[in-house]
């Protein structure tokens, strides 16, 4: 698929294990970021599309519902090797789709997306089920049942990643589904596409609709032909997905937006601290909904951690995104870097721009057209101002002195969103009692994006409702039954 990548290269939407062009017959510019140029064209869906994939999901629930978890693991299994053969094809076509490094594509992206398939192959082999003795004279337990089709939408940020997280437990779990991909970065959900028809899945279990989500999306989170709903994107995004689904009452999991602080107190052990707020501030250019763009430092080591932060994003190289030594790629879209660079104004109001935040210099010819901006740090010593309320999703994080523990944690939970926090401290009372104090769905303690698979995963208040990860995912793609046996009078 690399070589074929051109502005006449058309992806198709899958549909019972066929490639089909959308009813509409009309496409969307796939833009590359690094370049600013049409890299393939993606299909215009609409709800003539999510009809088709659906009736062929509820087809294949049929079989697929009953087909042994033994022989649904196999299946997932083959498709992560697959997935793992091919992994620096994908690696490069995400980055080209996405604007992030090949190096991290390879490290984290890819990867990631086989132990999605790997973890939940696995899981449904283990699984086991809760069983209640009631007063010795019935004997209860439950069934944990798939539901049906299940709509899976996610976001442009971690295009293969996100979208296995959901499909791997989706259909392990004995779901068929139909994913929505971001239409911004849709070129490894193709090539997962193809991958799953070479696996051998069945036709209908997987199936993928690629086109705009005020459209595609609309119709899925609307159809009463799919009474499951996991969504990743925005909050307002989110709000609209609920007011679809909630009327039909669907299942619903939401992953959505986060303004996740990152605290440092002055015994963190500072080398360390500073080498990972690094990357939590700009890995994947800040695009990714676990960076914590609001930095606490205590005021003992502000200025200390100030100059060595800020020397260091000064030394990041933002540019080529196929380059080994690119720190920092393109942004995703010229939407996206008009809306960075717009809170980079607001910024300039608001507090201080340390660095940063312009356009990087001596970009080769090659790539004046993409979307690159220097990564920014800004000084705010205000916590109730625009840019240190709202999600700016890119390379841009926010440093303010604290003074103690009461006033960090307080400011730390100030904002709408909930997602994910990380603290740094030496002191084990302190990390325990702040860990349970802040308001977030993960707390990372002396580190960040340390992922386990098997933990629940999600937010509080705007930044979603539900729990997706291991067991939860499970439970969450499956209905739970009751089922309770009378045992009658003892002889
Ligand atoms: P987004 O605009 O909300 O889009 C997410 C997905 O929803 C895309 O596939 C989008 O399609 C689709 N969509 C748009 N309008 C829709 C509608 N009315 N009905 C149904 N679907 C619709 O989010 P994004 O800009 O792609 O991603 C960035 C956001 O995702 C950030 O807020 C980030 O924090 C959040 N995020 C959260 C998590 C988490 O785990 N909590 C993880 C990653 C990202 P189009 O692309 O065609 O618009």
């Amino acid at each position: 698929m690399l070589e074929s990548l051109d502005s006449q290269f058309s992806i198709l939407n899958l549909v019972d294990n066929e490639f089909v062009p959308p009813k509409s017959n009309s496409y969307l510019d796939d833009i590359g970021p690094a370049t600013g140029a049409t890299i393939a064209r993606v299909p215009d869906s609409d709800g003539r599309d999510v009809d088709a994939a659906v009736a062929a999901a509820q087809r294949a629930f049929q079989a697929w519902s009953r087909t042994p978890a033994e022989a649904r693991s196999r299946l997932l299994l083959g498709l992560a090797d697959l997935i793992e053969r091919d992994a620096d094809e994908l690696a490069r076509i995400e980055s080209l789709d996405n604007g992030k490094t090949v190096k991290l594509a390879r490290a984290m992206d890819i990867p990631r997306a086989v132990a999605n398939f790997r973890f939940f192959a696995t899981a449904i082999l283990h699984d086991s089920s809760e069983a209640h003795l009631t007063n010795d004279a019935a004997l209860n337990y439950t069934l944990h049942q798939p539901i049906g089709v299940a709509g899976l939408i996610s976001p442009w940020n971690l295009p293969l990643y996100l979208l296995t997280w959901k499909i791997a437990p989706a259909i392990a779990s004995g779901n068929c589904c139909v994913a929505k991909p971001s239409e911004l970065t849709p070129l490894t959900a193709h090539r997962l596409a193809e991958l799953v028809v070479e696996a051998g899945i069945p036709p209908g279990v997987v199936n993928i609709v690629h086109g705009l989500g005020p459209k595609v999306g609309d119709a899925l989170t609307a159809h009463p032909g799919v009474p499951i709903i996991s969504f990743t994107g925005g909050t307002e995004t989110g709000a609209a997905v609920m007011r679809n689904a909630g009327p039909l009452f669907k299942k619903v999991s939401l992953e959505l937006g986060g303004k996740n602080p990152n605290v440092v107190f002055a015994d963190a052990d500072f080398d360390e601290a500073v080498a990972t707020s690094m990357r939590s501030s700009f890995a994947n250019q800040g695009e990714i909904c676990l960076c914590g763009s609001r930095i606490f430092v205590e005021r003992p080591i502000f200025d200390r951690f100030l100059e060595a932060f800020v020397a260091k994003t000064r030394a990041l190289r933002v540019g080529d995104p196929s380059d080994d030594a690119t720190d920092v790629g393109a942004l995703v879209s010229s939407a996206h870097l008009a809306k960075v660079s717009g809170y980079l104004g607001i910024a300039r109001e608001e507090g201080e721009v340390l660095c940063g935040g312009g356009r990087p210099a001596n970009l080769p010819d090659r790539l004046r057209g993409g979307y690159y901006l220097e990564p920014a740090v800004v000084r705010s010593d205000r916590t109730d101002c625009r840019v240190m309320q709202e999600e700016i999703f890119g390379p841009v994080v926010t440093l303010t002195p604290f003074d103690d523990e009461a006033q960090v944690v307080a400011w730390a939970n100030g904002t709408r969103y909930g997602l994910s926090a990380s603290l740094w401290t030496r002191d084990l009372e302190r990390a325990h009692r702040v860990a349970a104090a802040l308001r977030a769905g993960t707390v990372w303690v002396n580190t960040w994006l340390l992922r386990d698979l098997r933990v629940p995963f999600g937010g509080v208040g705007d930044s979603g409702v539900g729990r997706e990860g291991g067991r939860e995912s499970l439970r969450f793609f499956t209905e739970a039954k009751n089922v309770c046996v009378k045992m009658g009078e003892r002889r």
